[in-house]
């Protein structure tokens, strides 16, 4: 799919109970009206490096790590001339960190070859970089050349699929498509940040603090929660 295709809405009617995106934008801007992406970088490079050790990790974690690779490889030069072995040590504490590391490390040396070094702020010619996927590539275009995107993590996956935005096991591409073709293109960067921050700290996978969500009227996964609970009760159990 390419990026110009995408414009299909396909978020059901409020009619169905779904939320408004315009409601979901304003009660975020009210919940999180600071939220950032909350990796640490200094550099394009740094930031492409750390988005794709984020992968199935949380950046608190990648922020840990970061601080004396970077240090030590602050640039794709450097980087591409690390040994395997020192980035795997570096960044052993993460997950998939042999992959991570044949990653960083294939994709610094293509950065010196290919492109002097410096990262292509170019959606496709990112994806052709070891280890990049959309999520990445999105993330970096957004935070380093301000490029509108809603990159779907695994907070806005769960939190769009338990609003009833679309349906559970949506993939993260689709539900990017749907969520970007509902939302003005200029709130594109914040609603994403701020939409991770509410999954993060509030909609949280395993126990979501719906008491003091502003969202509870359109949730769909509360009213299963609500209706599994009302059946249960009618059987005595
Ligand atoms: S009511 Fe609970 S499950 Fe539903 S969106 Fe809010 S926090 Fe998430």
């Amino acid at each position: 799919m390419t990026r110009t295709s995408k414009k299909r809405s396909l978020w059901p009617a409020s009619s169905s109970g779904t939320i408004e995106p315009k409601v979901l934008v304003e009660g975020l801007k009210v919940l999180f009206p600071d939220a950032a992406c909350t990796l640490d970088f200094k550099t394009p490079f740094q930031c492409l490096v750390a988005t794709l050790l984020s992968a199935q990790c949380t950046d608190a974690k990648v922020n840990k790590v970061t601080p004396f690779l970077f240090e030590k490889y602050p640039d794709a030069k450097r980087m591409a001339e690390a040994s395997i072995e020192d980035i795997e040590t570096i960044i052993k504490s993460l997950g998939l960190y042999h992959a991570k590391a044949r990653n960083v490390l294939s994709l610094s040396r293509t950065l010196v070859e290919e492109f002097d070094g410096e990262v292509p702020f170019d959606f496709e010619t990112l994806l052709k970089l070891p280890g990049v996927g959309k999520k990445t590539a999105g993330v970096v275009l957004a935070e380093v050349a301000d490029r509108p995107a809603i990159p779907v993590d695994t907070h806005i996956k769960r939190v769009s699929a338990r609003l009833g935005i679309v349906k559970e096991g949506t993939e993260p591409e689709k539900v990017e498509a749907v969520l970007e073709s509902r939302i003005d293109k200029e709130e594109w960067i914040p609603f994403h940040h701020r939409f991770i921050a509410f999954g993060r700290n509030l909609c949280k996978a395993m126990k979501p603090e719906c008491e003091r969500c502003p969202f509870r009227d359109y949730c769909f996964y509360l009213r299963k929660a609500s209706s599994k609970a009302a059946k249960k009760s009618k059987r005595g159990l």
